[in-house]
């Protein structure tokens, strides 16, 4: 991914884009990379490469000194005494940290192949690859394909509401691994990690964007970048509790956006859209369709957790 003209013709907005991205990581508590830093320019990468493979060297020079192994598994094992690693979703005792225990292991249903090809919602039996279920042939999404990592119920849904809810950001890092697990295929070869967004006052008021913690997670297994003000939600949406499927798409026209300067960016990239949990799809398939206006050649979606009859339990989104 080379932007370089892209990023020349930027340049003059380059410091304020810098401090915007800024104010939204310290509300996201993130390290991800605004859209300027993102997307860098061939020098920039190589230096960075250089950078890294000097650090490579005295990390394995260290590495192979004993006290270089030593020193971080004894730091891990105080910490370990001092605060014992917990399970996830219950706080039970686990053997290492950002785990689940065993019983809720047993509790997370996680989604595996056979699934459906369009929207990954997992079959009860093997009907061959590049099956569609009857609800991607009937009605199919914007996006191309979507895949999550479990179904929204039991310690899925409970992790959910952790980090949605109970300020855990912690659990973004095990819900990140297992996103990208589910969505490996999709990951393979994406250009670019987008965030679901919030509207400005709904993160005013609860600090973080989950979408954007967990993309910064999946982005972690990744080589992909995250762009965390790509996507714009410039019009707070009403619930859309007991909303028709017209009355839903209509509630969502023109919540989301792409600024004028950053749709260079989409044009011709693969795109993945990460979200929480997915319900109807009616959120997902606005922001796919932003992005296809955009140019974008590929979307799609990856949460972690999927609403398995999304029109019955539309209270969710
Ligand atoms: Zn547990």
């Amino acid at each position: 991914m080379r932007s370089s003209q892209s990023l020349s013709s930027r340049n003059g907005a380059g410091s304020f884009r810098r401090a915007r991205v800024s104010a939204a990581c310290a509300l996201t508590g993130s390290k991800s990379w605004g859209t300027s830093s993102a997307m860098r320019t061939e020098p920039e990468t190589e230096a960075r490469e250089k950078g890294l493979s000097a650090l490579g060297g005295w990390r394995a020079g260290l590495s192979r000194a004993p006290f270089g192994r030593l020193l971080p598994a004894l730091v891990r094992r105080g910490l370990d005494l001092v605060y014992p690693p917990q399970c996830a979703s219950c706080e039970a005792a686990t053997a290492s940290a950002h785990s689940l225990c065993v019983a809720c292991w047993n509790r997370l249903p996680l989604i595996a192949r056979p699934c459906c090809e369009r929207l990954g919602t997992p079959f009860a039996a093997d009907f061959g690859a590049g099956m569609l279920s009857p609800a991607a042939i009937a009605d199919p999404p914007r996006f191309d394909r979507a895949r999550a990592a479990a179904l929204h119920e039991g310690a899925a849904k409970e992790l959910v509401a952790r980090l949605k809810y109970g300020e855990r950001l912690d659990l973004a890092r095990l819900m990140g691994r297992l996103m990208a697990q589910a969505g490996r295929d999709l990951l393979a070869d994406a250009d670019l990690l987008v965030p679901v967004p919030m509207h400005p006052r709904r993160l005013w008021q609860r600090r973080y964007n989950q979408a954007a913690l967990l993309a910064n997670a999946v982005a972690k297994e990744t080589t992909a970048p995250v762009l965390l003000d790509l996507l714009l939600r410039q019009r707070h949406t009403p619930p859309q509790v007991g909303l028709t499927r017209e009355q839903r798409r209509g509630n969502l026209a023109g919540a989301f956006a792409i600024a004028p300067e950053n749709r260079a960016l989409v044009a011709g990239r693969r795109v993945v859209v990460i979200d929480d949990v997915r319900t109807t799809g009616s959120t997902l398939n606005a922001c796919a369709h932003i992005l296809r206006k955009a140019g974008a050649s590929r979307i799609d979606v990856l949460t972690f957790t999927l609403v398995a009859d999304g029109e019955a339990r539309m209270d969710m989104e």
